[in-house]
């Protein structure tokens, strides 16, 4: 089996590349390390039960004769590669929306041309400003006004599903569409906004962890490989195909208690500081309050049942960026 990850040098694309990996797979990857690092794939290069199966192109997706000639090779893609973090977006407005419309537009067109089976990573943002929960598939969407820059990360990634499910309808096209809920784990970089990181990050310095706002707002987060596994079997499921699905962890849990957990879990003697959202992001920021995912969709047709608590996340989490500053 011949699997292709766009974003594939990216937190949950290495991560996806090391599973299938694992289970005997060739993967193919192209990153153009505009978040992803080499860092996150290189034990994959070096380790010799892999060897021969990782093939990996530094390049944009928006090269479209190397897509072709990959999606032509490849029998399963899934496509991660897009402009991520709240923080990213900002500060890349234009570039985002490119890469989110434009990369898949071409990942779609060619998964079409060859007939290949596709998974397209959304996200969660797609629902907006909702504060009731649990979010299911079917929700309305409530967005801000365009010139809240923060919803043209929600807007391109729906028009990204909507041209999903538009092949499907259309042509048949096997294409299954992941809202993803805050996903979280080792290899994830605070560098573009997520607060995990982040935090932990400021936790082992013994500096202030910054929370935004009051700290009221909430989110689910969900362990990378509980996402990894939902992905593989996804794609694989002819139930899925033309469907929409949450994926997401299963604690909601506030920013502020969150920083207290990330405290204490790391030993840290950090303080919490509030920052006013204007400080942090500009007087046109608008951040969603409340984000909890319904399972159920999933969990009927996959099994989809996630085990992995917070606090296990967090000190994996902390274990790797305590190792990683040593190796620094
Ligand atoms: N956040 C925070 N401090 C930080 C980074 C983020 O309080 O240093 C907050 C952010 O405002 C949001 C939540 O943490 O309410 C989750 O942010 P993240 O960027 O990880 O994901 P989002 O759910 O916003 O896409």
């Amino acid at each position: 089996m011949r699997i292709l990850i766009t974003g594939g040098a990216g937190f949950i694309g290495s991560h996806l590349a090391e599973a299938y990996l694992e289970s005997g797979a060739e993967v193919y990857v192209i990153d153009d390390l505009s978040t992803g690092s080499l860092n996150n794939i290189n034990h994959l290069k070096e380790n010799i039960s892999y060897r021969g199966r990782l093939f990996i192109h530094i390049d944009s997706i928006l090269n479209r004769e190397l897509m072709l000639e990959l999606v032509g090779t490849c029998d399963v893609v899934h496509h991660l590669a897009a402009a991520v973090g709240v923080e990213y977006i900002l500060k890349n407005p234009l570039a985002s929306i490119t890469t989110n419309i434009q990369g898949s537009e071409i990942v779609l067109e060619l998964c079409n041309k060859f007939k290949k089976r596709v998974l397209i990573a959304s996200t969660s943002e797609v629902y907006g400003k909702h504060t009731h929960a649990p979010l299911i598939e079917t929700d309305n969407i409530i967005y801000g006004p365009s010139s809240k820059f923060r919803w043209s990360y929600a807007a391109s990634k729906l028009m990204d599903e909507f041209m999903a499910l538009a092949y499907h309808r259309t042509t048949g096209l096997q294409v299954t569409v992941a809202r993803l809920f805050n996903t979280v784990g080792p290899r994830q970089t605070g560098n573009y906004g997520m607060v995990i990181p982040r935090m932990v990050n400021q936790a082992l310095k013994n500096q202030p962890l910054t929370v935004y706002g009051d700290g009221n707002q909430t989110r689910t987060f969900t362990y990378v490989k509980d996402v990894v596994w939902a992905f593989m079997r996804l794609v694989e499921n002819s139930g899925a195909f033309g469907q929409v699905f949450n994926i997401g962890g299963i604690e909601e849990i506030s920013i502020l208690n969150l920083a207290k957990r990330i405290i204490l879990a790391s030993g840290s003697s950090s303080e919490i500081k509030l920052i006013p959202y204007d400080v942090a992001f500009g007087k046109d920021f608008e951040d969603m309050q409340r984000r909890v995912p319904s399972i159920e969709k999933i969990n009927q047709l996959i099994g989809f049942n996630p085990q992995t608590f917070l606090d296990t996340i967090l000190s994996e989490v902390i274990e790797y960026m305590r190792n990683r500053s040593i190796a620094n």
